[in-house]
């Protein structure tokens, strides 16, 4: 059989731990038997970072903006307990941080939906992908306490332009109060991001903010969106057939209970964080879901929601059995595929993705499924299988 050729190399970044095993379990029995697979591959595991002084995580994220599509594994990110474990030079900081600093980009997370594993809302027949904003607002915040009372004021002491004072509140007695701000090149990017992401999935765009109570400050974020969405993108959803929708986000988030899914929602940064949270266990398991970083120059860095599964990488350092789900990981791969494909005009690559990701689907629905997932199905027969028999048996049905 002949494999299937690539004319650009995927940016590939190996990770850690359970991840990395299955890692190369996917490239090993799913891809390399069918794909002529190019790729530049960056190591972003921790023994690396830590010998490169991180500078291997940079060089991956450029690397990603030369060639416009990676696919990423998940990776440690160290806390105290890691540092003695790995005896690393420094605490180095998240590989997920460094990298959406370096490509200024918004996270979509959507899960993966299978026959078997229901919903717990009834009605929600597609994936709602959650586009969080990830920068400002309540996690750049700064907090005071007032201990008696005073009057507390809002200053903008403004560089060439004007300054501005606003009294927040004329305390009688202790409370707390507190700053936050965001930016319009921030928001401008969040925008686009969406917009450009909801081309690409050719799926309708709803955002929710709270501009009738916060005129201002949410105000800015519809005004932004509106701008961008009327100057660059109204034509292109028109010829695409999608919309996109703007209401209050208790509007919205009612709505969505009621809606069938298949909407990206934007959010604000506390507002995605929630939300993603309630979207991703009400579709079943965090090992289920996928998550792209989308640049606004239309970048794309592909990865799996959950991290290195470092319980059971432990269990199998030991020589016991694992059963970890593979599947968010092979829909990295895959989104990864389809997207250089697209890109490229590389119609079996494109098409090779969508079969392998069916192949996966058809694993599940038939029964064949890891403990995450045996546990929550609503199939009758159910095939409990380890790490490595779930993928050979992906492997069989494609
Ligand atoms: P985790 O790796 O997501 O795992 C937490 C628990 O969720 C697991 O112990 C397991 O539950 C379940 N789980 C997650 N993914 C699963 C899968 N594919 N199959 C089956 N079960 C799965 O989170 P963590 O243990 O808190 O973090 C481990 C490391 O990952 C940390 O060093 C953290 O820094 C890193 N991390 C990386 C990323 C990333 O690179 N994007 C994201 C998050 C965390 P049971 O043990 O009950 O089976
Ligand atoms: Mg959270």
């Amino acid at each position: 059989m002949n494999k299937i050729h690539m004319t650009t190399p995927l940016v590939e970044m190996d990770g850690d731990e359970m991840t990395r095993i299955i890692w190369q379990m996917i490239k090993e029995k799913l891809l390399l038997p069918y794909i002529d697979l190019q790729t530049e591959y960056y190591d972003l595991g921790l023994k690396k970072r830590d010998e490169t002084n991180d500078q291997i995580t940079t060089l991956s994220a450029n690397a990603t903006k030369k060639y416009g599509v990676a696919v990423k594994c998940a990776t440690i990110t160290p806390n105290a307990d890691r540092v003695k474990e790995y005896g690393l030079k420094e605490m180095w900081k998240s590989p997920n941080g460094t990298i959406r600093a370096i490509l200024d980009g918004t996270v979509f997370r959507t899960p993966i939906t299978v026959r078997g594993i229901r919903p717990c809302v009834r009605n929600w027949k597609q994936p709602i992908t959650i586009a969080r904003h990830a920068y400002g607002d309540v996690y750049k915040n700064t907090e005071l306490r007032a201990s008696g009372s005073g009057k507390a004021y809002l200053v903008l002491e403004g560089e060439g332009g004007e300054s501005k004072k606003e009294l927040i509140h004329e305390f009688r007695g202790s409370g707390v109060l507190q700053g936050i701000h965001n930016t319009d090149r921030s928001i401008e990017s969040f925008a686009r991001a969406c917009f450009t992401y909801a081309l690409s999935e050719k799926k309708d765009l709803w955002f929710g903010a709270k501009d009738t109570i916060s005129k201002t400050y949410d105000g800015r974020f519809k005004a932004i969106f509106d701008e961008v969405y009327e100057q660059e993108y109204r034509e292109k959803f028109q010829v695409a057939g999608i919309t996109y929708f703007y209401s209050l986000i208790d509007d919205i988030v009612a709505r969505i209970m009621k809606s069938e899914g298949g909407m990206i929602w934007a959010c604000k940064n506390y507002d995605g964080d929630v939300m993603s949270d309630m979207v991703s266990s009400a579709f079943g398991s965090l090992a289920m879901m996928t998550s792209v970083l989308v640049s606004p120059e239309g970048v794309y860095e592909y990865e799996a929601a959950h991290g290195t599964v470092q319980r059971h990488y432990y269990k199998h350092l030991k020589g016991e059995e694992t059963s970890t789900n593979s599947v968010a990981t092979i829909f990295a791969w895959t989104g990864a595929l389809k997207k250089r494909g697209e890109l490229d005009g590389n119609e079996a690559l494109v098409r090779f993705a969508a079969r392998l990701e069916r192949a996966t689907l058809k694993t599940i629905a038939g029964g064949t499924m890891t403990k995450d997932l045996a546990l929550i199905t609503s199939l009758k027969k159910v095939n409990a299988v380890n790490t490595e028999a779930f993928l050979d048996a992906v492997a069989e049905a494609l």
